[in-house]
């Protein structure tokens, strides 16, 4: 059977390097039936913004999806989120308050959890995430070293909605750098690896700002 999913999904394959980058399926506000085409072309790695929206489909689809949760999340649902037994990390830690939450439920319920910090750089596009500087000194003052049950992996972030693509360039640098500045300054820092920047619209210019993650939705699913 023809899929147009697994043809757009085997595009994106093609166009960047080869296991060096983790596309992530947007799959938010998508019918189950397009996430099981994707699956069928051996997508594994599925990205829902709603907690309900990812709650159900979790139960309705294969228990080897991995989730990752890209949206902003509300600290009352944090508990219904980390139950979900086949998430594998929150890209979206957008506040101290949040990482808390977040490792103070998954040591309650006896698991580790991977996170992203995200970093806030884009000029309209969401108001939610850190300042590069801001999470830069976190780390230098060890603000993580209270954490029991929470990995943080590394780093996502959004450049400007806009067409202007040295704009976009700009935004994609200013968060590389920080990611980098992050590992440089932090030595001990194990297992922050991940770069998640570029969607559908920018992911070549952030691939090629070191990107090792992608976050495409309409790309791969169409218009939603
Ligand atoms: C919706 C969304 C995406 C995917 O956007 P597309 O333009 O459809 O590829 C990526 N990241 C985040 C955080 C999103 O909310």
């Amino acid at each position: 059977m023809e899929s147009k999913v697994a043809d757009r999904l085997s595009f994106y394959r093609s166009t960047i390097p080869n296991g060096k980058v983790e596309i992530v399926a947007v799959s938010k506000f998508q019918p189950e039936a397009l996430i099981r085409e994707a699956y069928m072309a051996n997508q594994r790695v599925f990205g829902e913004s709603r907690v309900q929206e990812l709650k159900q489909k979790a139960s309705l689809l294969p228990s080897d999806i991995r989730w990752h949760f890209i949206g902003h999340l509300q600290t009352n649902k944090v508990r219904e989120l980390l139950r979900i037994p086949n998430l594998e990390m929150i890209e979206s830690v957008d506040s101290f308050r949040l990482l808390e939450e977040i490792d103070r439920e998954a040591l309650r319920m006896g698991k580790i959890i991977h996170v992203l910090m995200e970093v806030h750089v884009a000029r309209e596009e969401s108001k939610f995430g850190f300042d590069p500087g801001e999470l830069c000194d976190w780390f230098k003052n060890e603000g993580y070293s209270y954490l029991q049950a929470t990995h943080i992996s590394g780093v996502m972030g959004m450049a400007s909605n806009t067409d202007d693509e040295q704009l976009i360039i700009n935004d994609f640098q200013a968060i590389s750098a920080c990611f980098r500045k992050i590992k440089d300054e932090n030595a001990d820092l194990r297992g922050f690896d991940i770069l998640s920047i570029g969607m559908t619209h920018d992911y070549l210019l952030a691939v090629r700002e070191g990107s090792n993650m992608v976050r495409i939705g309409s790309g791969i699913f169409g218009e939603r």
